[in-house]
């Protein structure tokens, strides 16, 4: 039941996205609609007046494969990119989206909504933000490419002036030595302790080239700078090298980009436990 009256206008492809965004002041944009039903606190369903539906374009639930990169259209469910198997997605993504909630949500969750979603970032965040994904975003009279990390912000970009619609989530196709990712909080659940943490690295000849490190939760963050410190260096990192970077992080991680908290204690565990895999 609904508490008030709610529109709800379907597009069918990508130019009709558009047209809504242009028509309809105040609509907002919903996928698979199971992040919006998890949020709902009353018995009666709270809708905004206008939603568009973008579910089931074809345009936007493709797939793409190229050799230099992988382009998921935003309305892809987080089932049908399990089918596609863990060798043929980024491991941290395939891992990411096995422990999102359920079959029953995964059927109808999207990618899109994943990401979109406000407040909380969610399981495919830090994957995503990691691999350096660039999103293709529709707003009523536009379309541009921007990359994930300066389409989001930690200080609430969360009101655009204007509409917008992610459309396309573009993916580098690159080996990775090591990809992990860790998720804090309930497993399959939602909860204020729900954070996501990644960490990918790729060597040559025992020399390690690139390192990314990223958290996801009720913030994220990747840290170019600390990432630099360790790229370029022979692996295995020594004990007191170690050492020395754990002290760094305790600066590049500071208490005010990151509060003394349940999650900082897991996020620098986990980035010991992971580095430790360099030594
Ligand atoms: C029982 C249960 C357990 C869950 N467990 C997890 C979990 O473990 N991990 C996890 O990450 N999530 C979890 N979720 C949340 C949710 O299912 C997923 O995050 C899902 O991927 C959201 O996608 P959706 O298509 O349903 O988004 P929707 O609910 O349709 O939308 C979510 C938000 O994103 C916006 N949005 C959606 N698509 C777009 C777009 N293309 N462009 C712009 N804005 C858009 C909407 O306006 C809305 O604000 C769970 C949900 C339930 C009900």
């Amino acid at each position: 039941m609904l508490n008030k009256t709610t529109t709800v206008y379907r597009a069918n492809s990508v130019t009709e996205i558009q047209t809504l965004l242009r028509n309809i002041s105040g609509i907002s944009v919903a996928a698979g609609c199971t992040e919006i039903a998890r949020r709902q606190t009353g018995r009666a369903l709270s809708l905004p007046t206008h939603v568009l539906s973008i579910a089931g374009i074809p345009d936007l639930c493709s797939v793409t494969k190229t050799e230099r990169y992988i382009d998921f259209g935003a309305c892809v469910t987080l089932a049908s990119l399990l089918e596609l198997g863990r060798k043929n997605l980024p491991e941290v993504l395939f891992d990411a989206v096995s422990g999102i909630a359920n079959p029953a949500v995964r059927s109808l969750a999207t990618l899109g909504g994943n990401i979109s979603a406000k407040g909380h970032r969610l399981s495919t965040f830090a994957p995503l933000l990691a691999l350096d994904a660039r999103l293709e975003i529709k707003t009523p009279t536009d379309t541009y490419w921007v990359p994930m990390t300066r389409f989001f912000s930690n200080t609430g970009k969360e009101q655009p002036g204007f509409p917008e619609c992610l459309c396309r989530i573009r993916v580098p196709v690159e080996q990775w030595d090591i990809a992990l990712y860790r998720r804090t909080g309930k497993p399959c659940l939602v909860s204020d302790t729900t954070a996501s943490f990644v960490f990918l690295v790729k060597t040559q000849k025992k020399v390690l080239t690139d390192i990314r490190i990223a958290w996801a939760g009720k913030f994220f963050f990747r840290k170019r700078e600390f990432e630099n410190l360790i790229i370029g260096r022979t692996l295995p990192l020594s004990e007191k090298y170690m050492v020395n970077l754990m002290d760094k992080s305790e600066l590049f991680f500071d208490q005010l980009l990151f509060p003394e908290s349940y999650n900082r204690a897991c996020f620098l565990n986990l980035l010991e436990d992971s580095l430790r895999l360099l030594t």
